[in-house]
């Protein structure tokens, strides 16, 4: 039998490929999922749209991987007894007073075998083997803070006292289930981070000036802090968009709330928030701006340092806001507990 000869046209890649070419949208709020990572600089980043990580195709499956086992657990939890509140489109979202912080909730649970009576948030999560095992021995909060500030996150919002962590070996299948408890102190601290970070209009330093640390070797904001990559353009990195109450944003340079649409592409008037112009060069100064070129002979104006001048416009207040185009609503406890 003559053998298909091998190469990049077979249908596995082609899977691959349709995977790869989906393209990562920047989220609206600022994520409870982020909140316990080790680097202010990181969360940051991330929440000013400063870079799109790529994402290989294979990763992006097993993402959805890791998606479609969490509506798995759900049902088998329902198998089990457990009475689940969730929304209409599955999961629950929740936010801070800001609108800006917050998170999608697994699920909202009650009739546990261990705790039938008492409401929890539900986190599920899928893991290979060695992590799996790492859980297990040392608990999620040891070994996986961010999940634990996320879950902290979820309950201090969601005004519950546990949350039921449920994880996935993905090698063997085997399940850990573990119980967290409200912690008041971790939620002040998480709560207290993520409104530091909302605030600040300049960039955090970095975990580290080391190009091979190892925390930065595994970061999607790689190419920003040590390849000398240029931010994207869009409202988020420029240093005139401001964070408005119920999840808006604001232009302090034009004096109006701009939509998710234009925060996206940004503007004509966009200036780069200080220390996001990479590997560019000054080539002309101005009171207000600087003009950069970058290695590839392009040019483009940033803000100077803290300069807010052009600030004096008009700025509008919170009470000007028009909601948000995403989907927010603060938890107000439609739901039966
Ligand atoms: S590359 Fe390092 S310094 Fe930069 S955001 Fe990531 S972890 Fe922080
Ligand atoms: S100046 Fe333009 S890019 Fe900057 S925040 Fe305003 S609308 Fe967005």
């Amino acid at each position: 039998m003559v053998k298909v000869p091998d190469s990049d046209n077979t249908t596995a890649n082609a899977i691959i490929a349709w995977h790869e070419q989906k393209r990562e949208r920047h989220r609206l709020h600022l994520g409870a999922s982020l909140i316990g990572h080790d680097c202010d600089r990181y969360i940051w980043l991330t929440w000013r749209w400063a870079m799109t990580p790529e994402i290989e195709g294979r990763i992006r499956r097993l993402f959805d991987t890791g998606s479609r086992e969490e509506l798995r657990i759900l049902e088998e939890l329902k198998t089990v007894g457990v009475e689940l509140y969730q929304e209409a489109d599955g999961q629950i979202q929740c936010r801070d007073e800001t609108g800006h912080f917050g998170g999608s909730v697994d699920g909202v649970g009650k009739g546990f075998p261990e705790a039938p009576k008492t409401w929890a948030v539900l986190e599920c999560k899928t893991m290979n083997d060695r992590t799996f095992k790492a859980v297990v021995d040392k608990g999620v909060k040891a070994e996986k803070p961010q999940h634990y500030a996320q879950m902290q996150t979820y309950m201090g919002l969601l005004k519950l006292d546990r949350a039921l962590y449920i994880c996935v070996n993905k090698n063997t299948d085997h399940l850990h289930s573990e119980w967290v408890h409200f912690d008041d102190a971790a939620f002040a601290k998480y709560m207290g981070r993520a409104e530091r970070l909302m605030k600040m209009r300049q960039t955090p330093l970095k975990i580290s000036n080391d190009p091979t640390h190892f925390i930065c070797k595994m970061c999607s904001q790689y190419d920003l802090c040590h390849k000398g990559k240029i931010a994207e353009v869009n409202c988020r990195t420029c240093c005139h968009s401001i964070p408005l109450d119920n999840g808006t944003w604001g232009c302090d340079y034009k004096g109006i709330v701009i939509s998710e649409e234009i925060q996206r592409v940004g503007c004509e008037a966009h200036l780069f928030i200080h220390d996001l112009v990479g590997a560019a060069k000054a080539i002309d100064g101005g009171v207000n701006s600087t003009e950069y070129v970058e290695p590839s002979g392009k040019t483009f104006k940033n803000q100077n340092g803290n300069s807010r001048k052009i600030a004096k416009r008009k700025v509008i207040s919170p009470q000007e806001a028009k909601s948000s185009e995403e989907f927010y609503r603060p938890f107000n406890d439609d739901i039966p507990f």
